[in-house]
Parts: structure tokens; sequence; C-alpha cells
């Protein structure tokens, strides 16, 4: 399982498999099990959905590593517009960005511009902006990043990973901010000199970063969001926090768009929060490698649609 998951994440930084890969109409027809289509149009027809069920959602335009800063602007304006389009339609989505995608490996003071931009657009349109957590060399500059954002903007949210070792001391040294945390496992190949090995491990630290968040939630103005789809996890967070007698409102979950559709639907009717992430855009092979990553008998499901032709 370790190697074919090592496999997949290699594959989503191959360059000839980059070119070639998402041309296959099988891996087209598949992948529209983690994303709904392309466009914001598909996005927020998907998040109209969900909302049937009482359950919002954060929007993701896929693309990384963008090669120049005429990209990175043009990244920049499509959220820019993307908040303009939620704001006028009055539809409750949130929006998470990568960094790299805005210029965070050419310029960083470019990077600053074009998502403080992003920011007062979001402020001004009384929305959130999340900034997603990349692979262990990003993190330094984007906690810096963070921090220099959250001191003029209170509407910006950084992701965390549970499996680097660091992570425990990076919300010890945000607390005195009242940051606004996604906590997820980790999507990437990290070596076991800044993370987690083995899954127990992750999944310990999880839970323990996450009792730590729901002992602040009632003395501190933060906000968490718990994203997992481990059910187990999800379900010992809930036990915590019934004993520490928080409401199920005040207690926020964050699962991606297909994945435990069912569970995703029950923690908004046991009365959660839950916030669906949704990924589009032309962009989403390395992201869809990720993805297979993290559960490698998603393949079966790939090669299912080979044979099903
Ligand atoms: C809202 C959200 C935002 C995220 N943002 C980031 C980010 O910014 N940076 C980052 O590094 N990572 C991010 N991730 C990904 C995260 O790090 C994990 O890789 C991913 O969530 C899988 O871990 P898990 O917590 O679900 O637990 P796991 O132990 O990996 O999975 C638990 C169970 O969920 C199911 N499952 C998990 N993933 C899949 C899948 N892809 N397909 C089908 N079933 C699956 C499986 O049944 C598995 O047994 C995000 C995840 C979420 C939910």
């Amino acid at each position: 399982m370790m190697i074919s998951r090592n496999i997949l994440l290699w594959a989503s930084k191959n360059e000839w498999m980059t070119g070639h890969i998402p041309n296959y109409n099988f891996v087209q027809t598949a992948v529209k099990r983690f994303m709904p289509g392309e466009t914001p149009s598909d996005a927020i027809d998907a998040t109209s959905e969900l909302l049937k069920f009482n359950i919002p959602t954060t929007l993701t335009h896929l693309g990384e590593n963008i090669n120049n800063l005429a990209e990175a602007e043009k990244a920049a304006e499509h959220y820019y517009n993307l908040l303009e389009r939620i704001y006028q339609e009055k539809i409750d989505i949130e929006i998470s960005l990568k960094l790299t995608q805005i210029g965070f490996d050419l310029s960083l003071d470019k990077t600053f511009d074009l998502f403080k931009q992003i920011l007062q657009k979001a402020k001004e349109c009384d929305n959130n902006v999340f900034i997603d957590i990349e692979d262990n060399s990003y993190v330094d500059n984007t906690i810096m990043f963070y921090k220099k954002m959250k001191l003029n903007f209170d509407n910006v949210g950084l992701c965390l990973q549970a499996y680097l070792y660091r992570t425990k001391d990076d919300i010890m040294e945000m607390m005195d901010i009242d940051p606004c945390i996604r906590l997820v496992k980790g999507a990437y190949n990290e070596p076991d000199t800044v993370a987690f090995k083995y899954k127990a491990e992750v999944d310990d630290n999880f839970f323990k970063l996450s009792k730590y968040f729901l002992e602040q939630i009632e003395k501190r103005r933060i906000r968490v969001a718990f994203a997992t789809h481990d059910i187990e996890l999800q379900q010992k967070i809930k036990v915590a926090a019934q004993k520490m007698e928080i409401p199920n409102e005040k207690v926020e979950f964050q699962m991606l768009y297909g994945i435990k559709n069912r569970e995703q639907i029950r923690l908004a009717k046991e009365g959660y929060n839950i916030r669906t992430l949704i990924s589009y855009g032309k962009a989403w092979y390395p992201w869809y490698m990720r993805r297979l990553a993290e559960r490698p008998a998603n393949v079966v499901f790939v090669l299912k649609n080979v044979f099903s032709k």
C-alpha cells in the first residue's frame, strides 16, 4: 500500500505524465467522481445541490506552481471575480487557494500584493479565504505569510498538517493571534525527518491537536475545522466535544467533494457544521493523483472506467 501511495505521489509531479495522462478519456471520466466540472459554474451548481442538505462549500480553482507572474495575476483575478460572483449570488461559499498559484515560488512581494487584494475583496464581500498548505519546504514561509496577513485581516484561515512533527509548536505559537485553522492529516510525501511515518501516529497527533483546539474554542475567538474523512477520528472528536459540553453547531468538519457523501449529510443532520471543499479547473492532474494516493484502492475505480468503455 505504501509503495503504491509513493508511486502515485511521484506520478503527481512527473512532467511527462502531467502532459499526457489528463488526455485519456477514462481518466477524465474517473475524475468526475471528485470534481463536478472544470468551471466556476459547475462548482456553484454543485454547491446549490449540497446546500439542500445544509452543506455549504469552499471552492478551490486548481492550479499550482505557475511559471511567471502574469499567470499569478490571472489566477488572482480568477478568485477576485469568483468572490464577486459568490457575493452577487448570495450563496455560502468560501474560497481556498495555494500560494504557489499566485507566485510564491517567484516573488514573495508580488504574492503578498495579490493575496492582499483577494483578501480585501473577500472582506468587502463578507467572505473568508483559506490558505492551503503545500509540502514541507513551503511551511515556514506560509506560516510567516499567514501571520502577516492576520495582522490586518480577520477573514483569513490557514491549513495545517497533523503529520508534521512541528505542527503542535506552530499552533501553540499562533494561539495569541486567534487563528482560523483547517486541520488536515497531510497529503504530500514527506520524509520521516519531518513527518510521522505511520498512520496511527498521524491519527494520534490529529486527535491530540483537535482536543487542544476544542479546549480553546470557548476561550478564544478562534475557528477550527477538522478536515478529515476518517470517521473513527471524527467520532472521537465528537465525543471529546460532548464531554466538554461544546454544542454541535460550534464543531466544524470539512470534507472533500465526492468522498463519503452520506457521512457528510449525516454530520449536517446531527447539527455539526460541515463544509465541503470543491476543486474545479483544468489543472486537475497533480491534485487528482494526490486524491488517488490517499486511497490507492481508487485506482481500481479508474481502471473500471477503462473496461466499461
Ligand atoms: C477540506 C480539506 C482540505 C484539505 N486541504 C489540504 C491542504 O491544504 N494541504 C494538504 O496537505 N492536505 C489537504 N487535505 C488532504 C488531507 O491532508 C488528506 O490527505 C486527506 O484528507 C485524506 O486524509 P483523511 O484525513 O481523510 O484520512 P485517511 O486516513 O487518509 O482516510 C480516512 C478514510 O477516508 C477515506 N478516504 C480518504 N481519502 C480518500 C480519497 N481520496 N478517496 C476515497 N476515500 C478516501 C478512506 O476510506 C479512508 O479509509 C485536505 C483535506 C480536506 C478534507
